[in-house]
């Protein structure tokens, strides 16, 4: 939709600037000499200060004249399209946000300011230092992690945590290399016909589906269904492809950065050369250069986190969610969006396709699916002779274990015959940590965290006890807190550590490989671990959620799940959903190649519902199952929800505030919106804030955002009192 207005401005006329401070309305401005478009990045002066901002459209007027000021100047980048005010505009009336943050989002890319110039910048030399220090081996072994790419002299020496003389030091010794480069140059061509691989049948009709979605142009969504490993990775390729020979850009959406580097390598073999990347890992110069050639056409294909929905695409054709029923494309603080959904909300207005793909869609996606909204393509066996792994419970209740153990005899049993085969296992439990409670066995008394309603997980290998809420991390005391009886403490539970002790002392021979986010220093470390593991470094493998996502173990035969009851306690209205993706993701890890995989499922109720859906493999029953449930109760998405969470230093504060909302929702009930609460949120203090919990339901189709806005609009609490709205709420914490 084009913005209304003109799109060019001459000088002196006055033009309304979007900035990016917290001002919540436009701004006036004289159009600078050479006037400006529409859309224009500029920098304009604010107080003493300059800032960032854009052209949004023409000045209001109203004010004396001669009072407003003039446009400093404007940028040397391409005005933001129509079509990108038009999603910010429209993702931030969705999701509450002001245009400030929505342009903050947009706008991530330190040094915007900066004029274009060459740069100096640093890369690996050919020669070796005359003598190796530990400051010298960080700084090589940065370049080498970031293979090939070039560094700022303050990014390098700031990477490898060296001072500026070290890197110095080493351009005098010829092992690293200085020169002068042209910021921002353009990213290799991606060449779409570089190499393909020969489609099966049933991939050859998903890619021309999503070609043909391509070649028609407009906007569709499109849910790929599969199975791990039954393809959808070739097949969503083949869509980026067909963008690229169209002349459009794609953008692909992953979870987590610890995919990239095996899927990056991946788009190499298929495209001739690597694509853009976006993520937190990236270089400052890097982020600064993807902005820019993404707005200029410079680079083709962006491989990313959910925020690189916010990059200036100049032809965007194609977005791909992978995974998409990962919980991490909800941003859960700052700006509360759900990337897939202002993936198709962006689409829908640039006329791209979108394609959503998942072994375990979200129910939100396969009732859209089943409602025609979107098409559904589906990949119904796995590639090669692999074949979807023997599901089987464990029941716990019959099985003998003494206390302080999670290993069933069966489990084990199982574990120990594949280790003899030279085949790999890899038992399963979510939890990070040694044990997720440390209790006083003097006075009962469970060791929390001083700042939120939590209690301290102890990890063992760091010999720290942490709290996962904020990040608090003392060492694990000798003494009680509370008693101060001595060496009294005791871990209860399992984690991830803890099992790996277990399972030391049963398989003394095995090599054991555990695998928590917590447990490595960097994406990279944690990348070349999975490797390693990969080409069968070990015998058995523990991990946590971590290892459910993507990762191809092809000597995995047997998965071990320790705890398939843990996900279904939550009161969480997702927990079964969960449950049920997250199991059948892990299930998934095993048999990927031509060996037959088996999963067992330790259980205290194997009757439950979900553990049964999960066991008999009959997907569509459990969906169709969840979303009757989830339609009776009138709950997302077949209603619409909405968190408020207040927060506040003062307890009494927070519960006042909450109740005044309760009290008084006439602009909820106009509507149709029924609000429940305030409660103690779940976590009941984080960080020393005390956080009351509203939640608001509503049927589908109403105007409940601007309800919303008239609602929480009115709430006059003291500074320290904070409210936010999550709309489409994931976690309830
Ligand atoms: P998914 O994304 O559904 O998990 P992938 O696309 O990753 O599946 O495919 C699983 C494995 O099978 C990958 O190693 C992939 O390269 C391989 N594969 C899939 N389809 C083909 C094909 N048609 N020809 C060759 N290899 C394929
Ligand atoms: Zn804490």
């Amino acid at each position: 939709m084009p913005s209304p207005g003109p799109d060019f401005f001459d000088e002196g006329d006055l033009v309304a600037v979007l900035t990016t401070q917290p001002l919540d309305r436009l701004l006036d401005y004289r159009a600078p000499e050479g006037g400006c478009h529409a859309g224009a990045f500029v920098e304009v002066p604010l107080g003493p200060r300059r800032v960032l901002g854009v052209v949004w459209g023409p000045g209001k007027g109203g004010f004396e004249r001669a009072k407003i000021r003039s446009v400093l100047r404007v940028l040397d980048v391409p005005p933001m399209r129509a079509e990108m005010q038009e999603f910010l505009r429209r993702a931030g009336e969705y999701t509450l946000t002001p245009m400030s943050a929505m342009l903050r989002l947009a706008t991530r890319a330190p040094g915007l300011l900066d004029p274009p110039s060459m740069r100096r910048v640093y890369r690996r030399g050919h020669e070796a230092p005359d003598r190796m220090t530990d400051a010298r081996r960080r700084v090589l072994q940065v370049l080498e992690d970031y293979g090939g790419l070039a560094f700022t002299l303050k990014e390098l020496s700031e990477q490898a945590g060296v001072s500026n003389s070290v890197v110095k030091g080493l351009v005098t010794q010829g092992a690293v290399r200085e020169e002068e480069s042209p910021r921002d140059a353009p990213y290799p061509r991606l060449d779409p016909d570089h190499a393909g691989v020969a489609l099966t049948q049933d991939q050859a009709a998903a890619t021309a589906a999503l070609c043909e979605g391509m070649r028609r142009g407009g906007y569709g969504t499109t849910l790929l269904r599969g199975v791990t490993g039954s393809g959808k990775t070739e097949v969503y390729l083949e869509a980026v492809a067909e963008a690229l020979r169209r002349g459009r850009q794609a953008l692909v959406l992953l979870p987590e950065i610890a995919l990239t580097a095996e899927f990056l390598t991946r788009v190499e073999a298929r495209f001739g050369t690597r694509p853009a990347e976006w993520h937190s890992g990236v270089t400052m110069t890097e982020r600064r250069r993807l902005w820019k050639m993404v707005a200029l056409g410079g680079a083709q294909v962006v491989v990313g986190a959910r925020s690189a929905l916010f990059l200036p695409f100049q032809d965007l054709g194609l977005i791909v969610v992978d995974e998409e029923h990962d919980t991490s494309y909800k941003q859960e603080d700052g700006v509360l969006y759900h990337a897939r959904d202002m993936a198709v909300l962006r689409a829908s207005i640039c006329g791209a396709q979108v394609v959503l793909a998942s072994a375990t869609p979200s129910l939100e996606s396969w009732v859209n699916a089943e409602a025609g909204k979107y098409r559904r393509l589906d990949l119904p066996a796995r590639f090669g002779a692999a074949v979807m792994p023997r599901l089987a419970a464990i029941d716990m209740r019959a099985e003998k274990l003494p206390a302080q153990r999670w290993i069933s005899p069966s489990l084990q049993a199982a574990v120990a015959d594949r280790i003899a085969k030279g085949e790999q296992a890899l038992l399963f439990l979510n939890r990070r940590g040694y044990a997720p409670v440390t209790l006083c066995r003097a006075c009962g008394h469970q060791v929390g965290c001083p700042h939120c309603d939590a209690r301290l997980v102890e990890h063992r290998f760091q010999k720290r006890l942490v709290c996962h809420q904020c990040g608090e991390s003392q060492p694990i005391p000798e003494a009680c807190p509370a008693c101060g009886a001595e060496d009294r403490l005791a871990a209860v539970g399992p984690g991830v550590e803890r099992l790996s002790e277990e399972a030391a002392a049963l398989f003394p021979q095995a090599r054991i490989a555990t695998l928590s986010s917590d447990l490595f220093g960097s994406a990279r470390a944690l990348k070349d671990q999975i490797e390693e593991i990969a080409a069968g470094a070990a015998d058995l493998i523990i991990g946590t959620q971590l290892v459910a996502k993507g990762h191809n173990f092809p000597l995995l035969t047997l998965v071990g799940v320790i705890d398939a009851d843990l996900g279904l306690q939550g009161s969480d209205l997702r927990a079964a959903e969960r449950t049920f993706q997250l199991m059948r993701q892990v299930a998934g890890r095993a048999g990927r190649t031509e060996r037959e995989g088996t999963a067992l499922l330790q259980t205290f109720q194997p009757e439950h519902p979900v553990i049964r859906a999960i066991l008999s493999g009959d997907e569509e029953g459990f969906w169709r199952a969840e979303a009757a449930e989830r339609q009776q109760a009138g709950v997302p998405p077949f209603g619409r929800m909405a968190g408020i969470i207040l927060s506040s230093p003062d307890m009494h504060e927070a519960f006042e505030v909450g109740g005044d909302l309760a009290r008084n929702a006439a602009p909820l009930h106009r509507v149709g919106a029924q609000v429940f609460g305030p409660a103690p949120a779940p976590i009941a203090r984080i960080r020393g804030r005390h956080r009351v919990r509203l939640l608001v339901k509503a049927p589908k189709g109403v105007a409940l955002q601007q309800a919303l806005a008239d609602w929480v609009g009115r709430v006059k609490g003291s500074a320290q009192l904070r409210l936010t709205v999550d709309i489409d709420p994931q976690s309830f914490f």
